[in-house]
């Protein structure tokens, strides 16, 4: 049970897959029904049937679940104002419009769809602002819509909007709206196949399920002047307001797939942890003091509040969520890191790679790689490329590394010293302890006896042994590999440059 009135729900159409932006504000919901021990529900708008889109719902409740968002009524868990799937409640709907329709607030349509084309275009051949319906149906005579219904054409219910007048409400968030009721267009309630509107089904459901506060993306917010007229022709005493600001790319412009993955499911696939996609997206649009960043769970039920929420349009950075994300792999524990890599691993390395993946192994390059992951997961950059997790570890689990062998002598070496260079490594790592401190000690005079500098063979062991120019400190990652590994990889680079010769 809960302790307190407040009851919110994040009320998504399973049109596709859940976005950044939704989720949001199933975030925003949930965190001010925590903070305040109030109830979060989760409601299913599925009534347009056209455009519902299969496993658009598991999405939504699998992305609730990954981000560790729980619902106190919804689907699966049921609850005292179900059903929670809007298209299990039509007759509510109908028997709403029927009501209306008797107390004079909605009147049948009967005008199809090429009436409505047809009146649009003239509109805009007139210039004039383009308007959803021009209300001929309104003031139909009993003798004139008795003449339709004999045709057969099944109207659709539309609601009557005030010709005069304004329509005034507070948001929590945006302050005092005004809309003029001229600007509004008596929208429809009840589709003619019985199906209703988002307007109507939505107002129905927040009033029968007590809904206290609805804290809803800006889009809709041109849509409350309508809700609120239909719950005073209702008699239903309103809900509070809050629309939730925009959410915009780097430049500026509506977040779309070109700012990086905008579903929270590819998020998870790519190898962001749940715990820093949330307080990123706590921090789309709502802070404490304008320069706390990182925030538990906890402290975010803790310290939320609609008060701190921004008027203002939030910035979605991948590049901030990429550090956030790296930050939260770095203060897990080895082991806690282990078992969150591990899957990925599993998913991600090349097919070459036998299975299954040693955990013990894996845990032994976690050190190594720990500081520069970003991800678990191979990720996309917001241009399309592929780039770091999976290239920064493959060279731990592939059989022989692949790379250009120019990268052998980076820039200074010349092939007979490089060769030179790997004949004397090769012969020294023969015989000696494969720990990383009697590697160094070995390594380094023998850079001296041959008269290379220290970095230089270095570099050339390292790509010999990983591939790669930039990796993880050299001879950590030479222990982890193993003697046998680094011996075979070092031939396999002598070979490289014996071949070319
Ligand atoms: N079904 C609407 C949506 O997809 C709900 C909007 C609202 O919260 O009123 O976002």
């Amino acid at each position: 049970m809960s302790e307190s009135d407040v009851r919110v729900r994040f009320a998504p159409s399973p049109t596709g897959y859940p976005h950044v932006g939704n989720i949001r504000t199933a975030l925003f919901n949930w965190l001010f029904a925590r903070h305040s021990s109030g109830s979060f529900i989760v409601r299913i708008e599925d009534t347009d049937v056209n455009r519902k889109v299969k496993g658009a719902v598991e999405a939504i409740l699998d992305s609730l679940r990954w981000l560790g968002i729980d619902w106190d009524e919804g689907p699966e868990v049921g609850g005292s104002y179900g059903p929670y799937f809007q298209s299990q409640r039509l007759d509510i709907y109908q028997k709403t419009a029927q009501h209306l329709l008797a107390e004079g607030h909605a009147y049948p349509c009967y005008c199809s769809e090429e009436r409505l084309a047809q009146m649009r275009a003239e509109m805009a051949q007139r210039k004039e602002s383009i308007r959803s319906y021009d209300r001929r149906c309104r003031n139909l005579t009993r003798e004139e819509r008795a003449k339709f219904e004999a045709q057969g054409i099944v109207p659709v219910i539309r609601f009557k909007i005030p010709l005069e007048g304004q329509t005034r409400f507070n948001d929590m968030i945006k302050g005092d709206v005004a809309f003029d009721n001229s600007t509004l267009d008596d929208f429809v309630l009840l589709k003619s196949d019985g199906y209703p509107t988002y307007h109507l089904a939505n107002v129905i459901d927040d009033h029968l399920m007590k809904i206290t506060h609805v804290l809803r993306a800006d889009e809709w917010l041109s849509s409350t002047p309508r809700h609120l007229l239909l719950y005073s022709a209702l008699g239903y005493q309103p809900p509070l307001f809050a629309h939730l600001p925009m959410i915009l790319g780097t430049d500026r412009s509506k977040l779309s797939k070109r700012h990086g993955a905008t579903s929270i499911i590819e998020y998870r696939d790519r190898g962001y942890l749940p715990q820093a996609m949330m307080n990123f997206l706590a921090l789309l649009g709502w802070s404490l003091d304008d320069h706390t960043e990182l925030f538990s769970k906890e402290e975010l039920v803790q310290h939320f509040s609609i008060e701190r929420i921004s008027k203002t349009s939030a910035i979605f950075n991948l590049d901030k969520l990429k550090w956030m994300n790296g930050v939260y792999i770095r203060n897990f524990s080895t082991d806690a890191l282990t078992d969150r890599l591990l899957p990925f691993l599993d998913r991600d390395l090349p097919q070459s790679v036998k299975r299954p993946l040693s955990r013990e192994y894996v845990r032994q390059i976690i050190p190594l790689i720990r500081e520069r992951l970003t991800t678990l997961g191979k990720v996309e950059s917001a241009t399309g490329a592929m780039a770091e997790a999976a290239p920064l570890y493959d060279f731990f689990f592939v059989d022989e590394p692949v790379y250009d062998t120019r990268l052998l002598l980076g820039k200074k070496l010349t092939r007979e010293d490089a060769v030179r260079g790997l004949e004397a490594a090769l012969e020294r790592l023969q015989a000696l302890p494969f720990d990383a401190k009697s590697l160094e000690d070995a390594l380094r005079p023998l850079a001296a006896g041959l008269g290379l500098k220290a970095g230089d063979f270095f570099g050339l062991l390292r790509v010999a042994v990983t591939g790669r120019t930039a990796a993880p400190p050299l001879f950590q990652t030479m222990e982890a590999l193993g003697q046998e590994r680094c011996l075979k990889r070092i031939k396999a680079a002598l070979k490289k440059l014996q071949d070319k010769r």
